[in-house]
């Protein structure tokens, strides 16, 4: 049984931020906040509703602009957006990897954000493909570039009036890729025990932009600079891609929990890195047109091996 609370429906912004100013916890999709509240987590005296204000919903891309994306967006909306497929693979798969299909249809990107978990599936993905967000309170707008949101634990840089609005992406050049991959212990809606996101901008195998994010490495979705620095301005080689993933296993803080110890959590950062970068790399190769097409993983086996994940295996990943 849920505790007794006080729920309000505005439908605009302002009202919103006021409710929430006053102390009403905002509710999306419901799926972290209910959930917490039944196992007794957490116990609001009021809600704010949010998904009546217009101003946080929708969706809108342009060549020009890039990606709007509200914060109500579902993940199942971005899940089946052919445009995310084309310009941000990454966040494709890191949706389409949320739950199940009715949380992915409930659950929103902003609420994916907002709960500030570290294992956040849409989150590494928007730190690797170059996301801004946009706060919105009664002073106005401000737009955050995400790497800077986060403050702490479940933390963020807003304000007690401020809500989260929208979410920025760049349209990248054709010459960049991006992937994420996400390590369960089973193979149906299960949290990440680990995950690695990559975007990589390449021009004749030499790397011009490289950005790496971490899912569940430390207190909150992170980027791993250090290893960011190790690729770029240097020819994509295997060799220098174990070096990145021994500066992404350097520089990652995972802990142990009871899904995982944080040696093995270490262990999966370097792996799971050689396995994103690959891909990400081949998807830079392709036209915008091939970039929609899942490739399948490559996992690392000792220095420099690498075995390609059964068709079977790869299709159960991709399709939850
Ligand atoms: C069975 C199950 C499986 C799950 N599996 C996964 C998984 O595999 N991967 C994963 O990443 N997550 C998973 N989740 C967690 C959850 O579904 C996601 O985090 C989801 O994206 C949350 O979105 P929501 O709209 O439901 O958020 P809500 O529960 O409505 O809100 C979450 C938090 O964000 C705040 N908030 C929401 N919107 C805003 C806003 N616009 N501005 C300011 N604050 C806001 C709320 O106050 C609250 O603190 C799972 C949850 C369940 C129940």
């Amino acid at each position: 049984m849920l505790p007794r609370f006080e729920l309000y429906m505005p439908e605009t912004l302002e009202e919103a931020c006021r409710l929430k100013a006053k102390g009403a916890l905002p509710v999306a999709g419901g799926t972290d906040v209910y959930v917490n509240m039944h196992g007794g987590k957490e116990r609001p005296a009021a809600l704010v509703d949010i998904k009546g204000v217009k101003e946080l919903d929708g969706v809108s891309f342009s060549l020009e602009k890039g990606f709007e994306i509200g914060a109500l967006t579902s993940h199942r909306r971005i899940e089946e957006w052919d445009k995310i497929k084309r310009y941000h693979y990454a966040l494709f798969q890191g949706c389409s990897q949320v739950g199940s299909v009715q949380i992915r249809y409930r659950g929103t990107v902003g609420g994916n954000i907002m709960n500030g978990a570290p294992s956040a599936d849409s989150c590494g993905p928007l730190l690797a493909c170059g996301a801004e967000v946009v706060v919105a309170g009664p002073k106005g707008e401000r737009v955050i570039p995400f790497e800077k949101f986060y403050t702490g634990f479940k933390k963020h840089d807003i304000a007690e009036d401020e809500l989260l609005k929208r979410i920025l992406l760049p349209v990248p050049p054709e010459n960049s890729g991006t992937a994420y991959y996400k390590y369960t212990r089973r193979g149906a809606m299960d949290l990440a025990l680990l995950g690695v996101s990559a975007y990589l901008e390449l021009t004749e195998g030499r790397v011009d932009i490289a950005r790496i994010a971490l899912t569940t490495a430390a207190t909150t979705p992170v980027r791993s600079y250090n290893a960011e620095s190790v690729l770029a301005g240097n020819k994509l080689t295997d060799e220098l891609i174990i070096k990145a993933a021994e500066a992404v296993a350097a520089e990652g803080k995972p802990r142990s929990s009871w899904r995982s110890s944080a040696e093995f959590r270490v262990r999966l950062l370097h792996d799971l890195t050689v396995t994103v970068l690959h891909e990400a790399a081949e998807r830079a190769g392709k036209s915008f047109d091939e970039k929609s097409e899942p490739i399948p993983a490559k996992f690392y086996e000792g220095q420099l091996g690498l075995k390609s994940a059964g068709k079977e295996e790869h299709e159960c990943k991709q399709s939850r």
